[in-house]
């Protein structure tokens, strides 16, 4: 019970509805099996509650909704165009922006332009479309997250902290003129929504200069991040939310950004860049024929007005605590009932450890994603694997690549679900849990050859 009662419930109501389709168990027996056992290929209507991701899935509110009916859909300088520039600079203190259909696209245009053939892209962990798009640049994605990210169980105040021997020794090592950039990612979504500290940017950019390198962010839960910081680190409990992203920008040369996070949109992405004009030019160039002319790359002027309108709301300490809190509700009635997961909860989702939650499930059956099916069978709750089965295999030996963490996730998106739905998915996880014993792990039918998680169909292993 919290002291402040305004405190206790959602900082917002409800003025419209989406209903949600309700199933019986003995058709969602049906519906998983004639979809392949495969998440991916059941029709969202026969879900219940959709886990699967926090991404494009918010709710915006009546202040973004009003703001898509002034949508300017000229070609060129458009006015919301013109508006995201003020909010950017307003926030992040950064002069040039440009903004892309979602994050991959601002990948797309600024990583070529950064990578040289053969380069490193050091990051705390890289996102899977991220690292996607550093290859095909032509460049590695190595990951240097602090080996705590891989200890599910004990606290650790910001697990998407990044190793800062393993950063310098790697940048030692292979000579600074084989590092492309350095990528912050925050928080860091493939450690659990893990934040990475102030303390820690601070170092990664002392590192940068002494080596004279770039660093850039990706972006996409930047103010999830802001707030972990103002929670958990010393100095900063009286700071502003807007106060301190602004400091973790000062740190950095620029960002990509998935808007279809913290930005409150449906759609929708960024590159922003401080103050190095002649970057902005070449990202200028490769945008237009790319994702569009500069002021609008990729979007209809409505989306734009809504993606500066969720930067600004997103700021709103209420909302952030609400959000965190949300997340953290779900995953103390998880570890109150004994089940292992990701602790601390992190921003965006609770990740359950798929291999210590089925322990008679090899890796290579993929136990996460067995845990996923049983959801959705229990109450219709849709959620995904992050382990073996995304995975996939080692492109030369094609042996499957079997991570360290195996998790399954609980990605909860904004503004959507309340409490009572999370009450539903305590309790469907707890039911699984209580007959873990009897679940088997699950083998392909088809496996496609890249991507496969998408695609592939299964069947339980008997
Ligand atoms: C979602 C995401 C991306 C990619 O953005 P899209 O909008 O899905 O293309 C990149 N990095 C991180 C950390 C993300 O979470």
């Amino acid at each position: 019970m919290h002291d402040d009662l305004t405190k206790m419930a959602e900082p917002y109501k409800i003025k419209m509805v989406e209903p949600l389709k309700i199933t019986t168990r003995e058709e969602r027996i049906k519906l998983i099996k004639e979809a392949g056992y495969n998440l991916f290929l059941l029709k969202s209507d026969d879900v219940y509650i959709d886990l699967l991701t926090d991404s494009g899935t918010s709710a915006m509110s009546d202040y973004q909704w009003a703001g898509m009916m002034l949508g300017d859909e000229s070609y060129a300088g458009s006015r919301n165009y013109l508006h995201l520039c003020e909010i950017v600079k307003d926030i992040f203190g950064y002069n040039y922006v440009v903004p892309t259909h979602q994050g991959r696209g601002a990948e797309k245009v600024l990583f070529p332009i950064l990578i040289k053939k053969g380069q490193y892209v050091l990051g705390n962990m890289h996102f899977d479309t991220t690292k996607a798009h550093i290859e095909l640049a032509g460049g590695i994605g190595i990951d240097v997250v602090i080996k705590e990210a891989e200890d599910t169980e004990n606290y650790h105040p910001f697990k998407g902290n990044f190793d800062l021997e393993a950063l310098e020794n790697f940048i030692k090592d292979k000579k600074p003129e084989n590092i492309a950039f350095i990528l912050a990612t925050v928080t860091c979504n493939g450690a659990g929504g893990q934040p990475v500290s102030m303390e820690n940017i601070k170092e990664v950019r002392k590192i940068a200069d002494k080596y004279g390198l770039k660093l850039f962010f990706d972006a996409a839960r930047f103010a999830e991040n802001a707030y972990f910081i103002k929670q958990r680190e010393k100095g900063y409990e009286n700071k502003s939310i807007k106060e301190i992203v602004r400091e973790m920008f000062s740190y950095g040369d620029g960002f990509t950004m998935s808007a279809k996070k913290d930005a409150l949109v449906n759609i929708g992405g960024l590159i922003a860049i401080k103050d190095d004009e002649e970057l902005f030019t070449k990202v200028k160039t490769i945008l237009i024929p790319m994702e569009g002319f500069v002021t609008y790359g990729g979007l209809a002027g409505r989306d734009i007005e809504a993606m500066a309108r969720g930067l600004e709301e997103v700021l709103d300490e209420n909302y952030l605590a609400w959000r965190i809190n949300q997340v953290k509700y779900l995953g103390d009635k998880l570890r109150d009932a004994g089940i292992p997961i990701q602790y601390p909860t992190g921003g965006h989702a609770v990740f359950i450890d798929g291999k210590k939650f089925l322990p008679h499930v090899p890796q290579e059956q993929f136990p996460s994603h067995a845990i996923c099916v049983e959801l959705y069978i229990e109450a219709g709750i849709r959620t995904v694997e992050v382990g073996a089965l995304l995975a996939g295999r080692d492109p030369v030996t094609k042996k499957e690549i079997l991570p360290k963490l195996d998790f399954v996730r609980l990605t909860i998106p904004r503004r959507v679900y309340t409490n009572s739905h999370m009450d539903v998915i305590a309790e469907a996880v707890k039911r699984v849990y209580a007959r873990r014993d009897k679940i088997k792990g699950y083998r392909f039918t088809y496996e496609p050859p890249i991507l496969r998680h998408f695609t592939a169909r299964l069947e339980p292993v008997e």
